[in-house]
């Protein structure tokens, strides 16, 4: 049976230029290249997690502008519900203007718009929803308030919360620390813990820290390294899957989303992580975010060039 995942989050259009060099303050320059790309973590992640198999709901804002139209529509086509999408009107949608230059530097301007509307009502009128969810899914990219609701009223209803809890932040208020799993990269743990997160020993060290705050269950993701995973006593390295990089934009989303999407199906955290690792693996090997977010058949099968957790304790 497909599993439900609720995901409560941002809706982003990324518009992206190329150009030879980036411009200076008071500059002109021509760009080779302009795309339009559906983004913002929230909406990158249901998608994640409905390409994955999950059964998806999202809960967060568009503004009453033809972007929000633009968005609303994609995610559809992603069979990602959004009957709890709501519109802002008088407000622009969420976007990032996104300049790349040739070396591969970016500058990047961020509009909330309607992200930055997001209130925790929003979160209480989308009660019904989180509370039949399997698994609850958060990040940190609208009002905390909102994020803070959705975690409380999914503890109230026995839902599990996994928290990727980016963009990187240094404090988190207390309540977003009470979920089962928190999911950071290796900069969001460093900032989170103020710890370094390099060495094997540095990694363990800060999973037990960010368990010590409350989380029940740490991964920490480290790219082409593969991602730590602390649960209770235990923790263990889950090697990453090769991949044919080509661009490694959203593999957090991939990951966050696939994970999501596993351990609501099987109970299992370990094979969970290892799921996703081959989701974050894959996404790398596309260019894009949620363009780049691989189908459930192509995950399976590079999850079968490697024995499950279960199978290599046989
Ligand atoms: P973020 O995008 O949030 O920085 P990571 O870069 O840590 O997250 O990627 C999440 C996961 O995706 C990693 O733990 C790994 O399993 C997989 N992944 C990311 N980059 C690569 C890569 N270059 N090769 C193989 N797997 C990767």
């Amino acid at each position: 049976m497909q599993r439900q995942i609720a995901v409560v989050g941002s809706i982003n259009l990324d518009l992206v230029v190329r150009c030879a060099t980036l411009p200076r303050p008071g500059e002109t320059v021509m760009a080779s290249d302009l795309a339009e790309m559906c983004g913002g973590k929230g909406a990158n992640q249901a998608v994640a997690a409905s390409r994955a198999g999950g059964k998806v709901a999202l809960v967060g804002r568009v503004g009453d502008d033809h972007f929000g139209q633009r968005l609303r529509e994609q995610l559809l086509h992603e069979q990602v519900d959004c009957q709890q999408v709501k519109t802002s009107t008088g407000c622009a949608s969420g976007a990032a203007m996104v300049s790349v230059e040739e070396s591969g530097e970016n500058a990047i301007v961020v509009v909330p718009g309607a992200n930055g509307q997001m209130t925790a009502a929003d979160v209480l009128a989308a009660r019904e929803t989180i509370a039949s969810s399997d698994v609850l899914l958060v990040q940190l990219e609208v009002p905390l308030d909102a994020v803070v609701a959705a975690v409380q009223l999914a503890r109230q209803a026995g839902v599990r919360v996994i928290l990727d809890p980016a963009p990187a932040r240094e404090h988190l208020p207390a309540e977003l620390w009470q979920v089962d799993l928190i999911c950071p990269n290796e900069t969001e743990a460093a900032l989170l813990t103020g710890m370094p997160v390099q060495t094997e020993a540095e990694v363990s060290q800060a999973a037990r820290a960010l368990q010590a705050r409350g989380a029940k269950a740490v991964v920490i993701t480290l790219g082409e390294r593969g991602a730590w995973l602390a649960t209770g006593q235990e923790s263990e390295w889950i090697p990453a899957f090769s991949a044919n990089v080509v661009d490694t934009t959203a593999a957090g989303d991939a990951f966050a989303g696939a994970c999501a999407v596993h351990w609501a199906e099987h109970d299992c955290l370990a094979d969970a992580v290892r799921f996703a690792s081959a989701a974050g693996a894959l996404a790398t090997s596309q260019a894009g975010a949620q363009s780049s977010m691989a189908r459930r058949t192509a995950i399976d099968n590079l999850c079968r060039t490697r024995p499950a957790a279960d199978d290599s304790a046989k």
